[in-house]
């Protein structure tokens, strides 16, 4: 099975996403989160492939607010992060528990980068936004005809962009980055807003590779939590 040895030489310590989950809820057990007294919201792409993740959180977390638009990049705005902010249960000082993942493929050969989904015979683009923002970089971005918008490819593009300070190489160092990038993305927006003053957060970032016949795994890039005093703890997951 070659996507298997890429899994191993590419993302060491990647896990099934259940398995991904469970440690995080141990992590964050302690803290006082719980399904009864947490609120969840969660950054993944659009696409297709990137639910399955989030039905699993909705088990474990309830219904969450989905912040996310193209690559995982939070798109919802200022606005959009106040509304998810104030729906965090408030019967305690609240509990918010923030998920941002962006994801990659391994196709049956061991590429990256590439799935087979569900009822089509050729692998296309595991996420056709981050190859789209990596064909394109160190190009200036087309202009687009009156009428049509590409914002949130604009807003990877831009996001990204403050997060490298070089071009990345390939579609796994685009990933990580993005990875990061949501994270940073994050906490900066829960800062501006002072959610700590209010609740308990934590933030938890990773990457979710989509594997052919097998569940799909998440290698976790960050894990931090912040309590009323703002200081920012990293997790062990
Ligand atoms: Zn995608």
């Amino acid at each position: 099975m070659p996507y298997r040895a890429t899994l191993s030489r590419d993302f060491p310590g990647a896990v099934t996403y259940e398995r991904y989950l469970a440690r995080v809820s141990r992590a964050v057990m302690p803290l006082g989160f719980d399904r009864e007294h947490s609120f969840a919201a969660v950054s993944v792409c659009r696409d297709e492939l990137a639910q399955p993740l989030l039905q699993a959180i909705m088990r474990r977390w309830d219904q969450p607010f989905n912040l996310g638009g193209l690559g995982a990049i939070p798109s919802l705005g200022r606005t959009g992060w106040r509304a998810a902010l104030s729906h965090v249960p408030d019967d305690t000082r609240g509990h918010l528990i923030v998920f941002g993942l962006p994801h990659i493929g391994i196709d049956p050969e061991g590429h990256i980068g590439e799935s087979l989904r569900r009822h089509q015979h050729r692998v296309t683009p595991t996420c056709g936004a981050m190859v789209a923002l990596l064909d394109s970089l160190g190009r200036p971005a087309e202009p687009l005809p009156p009428g049509l918008e590409d914002h949130e490819a604009e807003r990877l593009r831009t996001v990204i962009a403050e997060h490298a300070d070089r071009l990345p190489e390939d579609l796994l160092e685009l990933t990580r980055l993005a990875a990061k990038a949501v994270e940073t993305e994050m906490w900066s927006e829960l800062n501006a807003l002072e959610a700590y003053r209010h609740m308990d957060i934590v933030v938890m970032c990773g990457i979710q590779i989509h594997l052919p016949d097998e569940v799909d795994h998440i290698l976790s890039t960050a894990a931090a939590s912040q309590g009323a005093d703002g200081e920012r703890h990293p997790l062990d997951i």
